[in-house]
């Protein structure tokens, strides 16, 4: 640890298991068996219903069946009809495979009936590791933290992601990227989620654009999968602050897609808060193997082929005006105070695709 301020901080584990490994995903069955469940109900996205009906072949008689109505966000409406399938069916648990939307949905089904979830995700998300839910009712996202949409068991198997495209493994890594930046510098930071952090950069880093370059690199995807999984530890163990609440807004308000916002936004959440976290600046360069942490964040991404623009993912220059107001009108903790000239010209770069700036009024 590097020296700082007397050391005072509350940490507070989140307690789920781990499986992690390539070929992991046929230990579904006895994971559930440790859950003393005897009916799962798989969750998931029409995408990955192929992979659903691959699991429940696996689980045989302890299939209860499968919903895959998943999609982003959690609609009010989504979760109504999976808690009804649940059930209906009796299912006991609940085994999310997919990206951050299928372990979303099993969030809000067993957020009311207490029963627990294995989760097997399939893209960087991190969801999985967090108490934190979603539901979006009339275009308004609610979040909040309950322990029972924490997922009991996880199951990382990196064989799984391999047909994840370059495009959304390079964007889905960057928001698990996004998850470590913020908590190094959160309000309730604290030693042992800033280790894990730290070292989820580094194994994004190394991994991701090996990933990107080879898609069907099981090395690289372990390495990347690591990351998600550090990052959704760090997601879950601090409260974050003005790159997560930017793309909550701005995914919010212009229904931008969830992924590449957060990478769109990263460098230049990050160079906001430069001079007002240097800590965590140092540990983030130093896990990029950069000399700046903004820079090095936009560097990656720019060797990666991802979008750099908001205009390049469909927000309106209009919009601009608009979510800086959003921003100032709903106060949130953050590293530097925030104004509405400084997140309009931050937002001004985002949206150009500019190189990130080097602020000198922080
Ligand atoms: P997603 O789950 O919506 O997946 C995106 C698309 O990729 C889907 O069509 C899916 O079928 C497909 N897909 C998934 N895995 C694939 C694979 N291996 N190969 C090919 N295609 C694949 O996207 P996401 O980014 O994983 O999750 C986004 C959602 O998760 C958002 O709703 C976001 O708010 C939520 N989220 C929540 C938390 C939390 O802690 N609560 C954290 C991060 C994200």
């Amino acid at each position: 640890m590097t020296s700082g301020p007397k050391l005072s901080f509350v940490y507070q584990a989140s307690p789920s298991r781990v499986v992690f490994g390539a070929g992991s995903f046929v230990k579904a069955p006895e994971e559930i068996d440790r859950l003393g469940a005897k009916r799962a109900l798989i969750i998931t996205t029409p995408g990955r219903r192929k992979l659903g009906e691959e699991l429940a072949a696996r689980l045989g008689s302890k299939a209860a069946g499968i919903f895959d109505r998943a999609v982003m966000h959690v609609p009010v409406k989504t979760a109504e009809a999976g808690r009804a399938e649940a059930a209906r069916l009796d299912a006991d648990c609940y085994v999310a495979i997919g990206g951050g939307s299928a372990t979303g949905l099993a969030k809000a089904i067993a957020l009311v009936s207490g029963r627990p979830i294995l989760c097997i995700p399939t893209t960087y998300s991190g969801s999985e590791m967090t108490p934190i839910w979603g539901l979006t009712e009339a275009g308004i996202k609610k979040n909040a933290r309950d322990s029972r949409a924490l997922p009991k068991t996880v199951i990382y198997d990196p064989a799984l992601t391999l047909g994840m495209p370059e495009k959304l493994s390079a964007t889905s890594g960057m928001n698990a990227v996004a998850h470590c930046v913020e908590a190094l510098y959160a309000q309730d930071a604290n030693p042992i989620i800033s280790l894990i952090a730290e070292e989820g950069i580094r194994a994004m880093a190394r991994g991701l654009p090996a990933v990107v370059k080879d898609p069907s690199n099981l090395e690289a995807r372990s390495s990347a999968l690591y990351g998600a999984w550090l990052g959704g530890v760090s997601l879950g163990g601090t409260t974050m602050a003005l790159h997560h609440k930017l793309c909550h807004i701005l995914g919010g308000a212009f229904d931008l897609p969830h992924s590449e916002t957060h990478t769109v936004l990263l460098p230049h959440a990050t160079a906001y808060n430069a001079a007002a976290a240097p800590e965590a600046m140092e540990r983030i360069a130093r896990a990029l193997g950069a000399k700046s942490a903004a820079q090095g964040l936009y560097d990656l991404e720019v060797k990666m082929g991802t979008p750099l623009s908001l205009q390049s993912i469909g927000m309106k220059r209009e919009g601009i005006e608009h979510a800086a107001s959003l921003v100032i009108a709903n106060p949130f903790y953050n590293s530097r105070p925030l104004s509405k000239e400084g997140i309009r010209a931050l937002l001004e770069d985002a949206f150009a695709g500019r190189p990130p700036r080097s602020w000198s009024d922080a």
